[in-house]
């Protein structure tokens, strides 16, 4: 997709992310016209970096999830499962 990552707090303190790459409060404000938010809960520390994306969509296991209440789209569904789909329709749109 040609996209640009971004992370929460909780993957820059564990050292999954580059501190860099944290969004919100403490971090960067962004607003891409597509935003997909991995695996994160919406907590409103983030969600004031993405405030001024066009697109919105989240994708995770928990139906209850905050960030399902602040999105234009919501998946519900194990990441683990749901990413390697996506990019493996990405590829075939991208070679057809
Ligand atoms: C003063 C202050 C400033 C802060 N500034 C920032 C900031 O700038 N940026 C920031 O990001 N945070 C900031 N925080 C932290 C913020 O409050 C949250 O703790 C943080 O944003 C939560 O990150 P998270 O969504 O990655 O983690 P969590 O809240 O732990 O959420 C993880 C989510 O992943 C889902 N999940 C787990 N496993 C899977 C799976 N296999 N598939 C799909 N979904 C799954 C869970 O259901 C859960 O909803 C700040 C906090 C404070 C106190």
């Amino acid at each position: 997709m040609n996209a640009a990552i971004g992370s929460t707090r909780p993957a820059m303190d564990n050292g999954w992310a580059d501190p860099e790459s944290m969004i919100g409060q403490s971090g960067k404000m962004i607003c891409p016209d597509l935003y997909i938010g991995i695996g994160l809960s919406g907590e409103l520390q983030h969600m004031v970096g993405i405030s001024g994306c066009r697109i919105m969509v989240a994708v995770n296991n928990d139906p209850k999830a905050t960030i399902f209440e602040q999105v234009d789209f919501g998946i519900v569904d194990d990441c683990r499962q749901f990413i390697p789909l996506l990019t493996e329709k990405i590829r075939q749109h991208r070679s057809g």
